[in-house]
């Protein structure tokens, strides 16, 4: 096993004067062992990174290294690696054991070997039954945990997964996830795993890579991430619904947000332009003495609501407890925030600023 360190990267697609420039300089250390997952939207250039990684896409500046050795001219099959894609892509005509075997042939492992590499991978992942099956005869979920055996049983330094579970249900998706998660727990093995989806990222990172626009915009620990975002871009992206986030002009113990001058419910850690974040359970409706939000919407989720309002014109939602009584649309209600999960970020640069 082995730690990924990830240098100044660059990438750059075409040439002349048709450069496009996706990656701008990504720094990480994983460390041995560690499960770190790669997040934000499409398009931020989270597969670009993975496959530079992998050894499928040429690096354009900078160095990767896997166990200590730089990798940028190392052939892919010479990185000690196994990659899970979203498409399982397995071979149709191939039973299930013929498909984990595969790799394993191809590169001349004894027989005896392949088939307790396959047992054990098979014992793992729960497909010991389903050996002599053809992909066809199998669900998604089995499919997927095909796949990964695939990967298990080349015993690499290194898993890399692009959005392998973007195929399945949304209860499969869930499930597997505790999967990997158990199988991170047996075999320790470092992985890099790459998803659009914030609430994967959460459950499955040990820490979480926050992209944005071929920017690394935040690296940590979900706890971290989530409660101290870096930037208003995390702040926004990690959590559902997003943190509330309020623009305006911090004046002593008044805040401005576009009409309305409200009293601070804490200090402002400046006077100046700022943006405030507050998350929805950090926000709760009261009676008075709070600043007034407008009711627009309401939505009943089960155990919560989500109410959905405005502060003169800016959104703001607030989550309560389903059992509640909710207030009516159109009533103006009265916000009451937990000042100690206030956020504050400079509104030119969009960064965190500590009180
Ligand atoms: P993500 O995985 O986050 O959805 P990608 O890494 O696939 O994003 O892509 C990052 C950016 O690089 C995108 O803007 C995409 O259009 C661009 N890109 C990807 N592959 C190529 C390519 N072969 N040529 C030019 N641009 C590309």
């Amino acid at each position: 096993m082995a730690a990924i360190s990830i240098k100044n990267v660059i990438k750059r697609y075409g040439a002349g004067h048709k450069t496009t420039q996706v990656i701008h300089g990504v720094d990480a250390e994983i460390a041995d062992h560690e499960f770190v997952v790669i997040v934000g939207p499409s398009g931020c250039g989270k597969s670009t990174l993975l496959r530079m990684v992998a050894g499928l896409e040429e690096i354009s500046g900078g160095e990767i290294a896997i166990g200590g050795r730089v990798v940028n001219d190392v052939e892919p099959a010479e990185r000690d690696i196994a990659m899970v894609f979203q498409n399982y892509a397995l071979y149709p005509h191939m039973s299930v054991f013929d498909n984990m075997a595969y790799g394993l042939k191809i590169a001349k492992v004894p027989i005896a070997e392949i088939k307790t590499r396959v047992d054990k991978a098979a014992g793992i992942l729960q497909l010991g039954a389903l050996l002599q099956r053809k992909p066809r005869e199998l669900s998604g979920g089995q499919r997927q945990r095909v796949a990964m055996g695939r990967a298990i049983v080349r015993e690499p330094q290194v898993f890399l997964f692009d959005e392998p579970l973007s195929n399945l249900d949304a209860k499969l998706r869930a499930q597997t996830r505790l999967e990997i998660q158990k199988l991170h727990r047996e075999l320790g093995v470092t992985s890099l795993f790459v998803t659009h989806d914030q609430v994967e990222a959460m459950t499955l990172a040990e820490r979480m890579i926050v992209m944005n626009a071929g920017r690394m915009e935040q690296i940590g620990t979900p706890e971290a991430v989530y409660q101290r975002p870096a930037t208003t871009f995390v702040a926004g992206f990690i959590g559902s619904p997003p943190m509330n986030l309020l623009q305006g002009t911090a004046a002593g113990a008044q805040f401005n947000v576009a009409g309305p001058s409200l009293p601070l419910p804490a200090p402002a850690p400046r006077d100046g332009e700022l943006i405030m974040g507050l998350r929805p359970e950090h926000a709760d409706l009261g009676d008075n003495g709070g600043w007034p939000l407008k009711v627009e919407m309401i939505e009943m989720l089960g155990a919560e609501r989500l109410v959905y309002g405005r502060i003169g014109d800016a959104l703001f939602t607030v989550r309560i407890d389903g059992t509640r009584h909710p207030p009516a649309i159109g009533d103006v209600v009265s916000l009451r925030m937990d000042t100690a999960h206030l956020h504050w970020f400079d509104a030119a640069t969009q960064q965190r600023v500590e009180p």
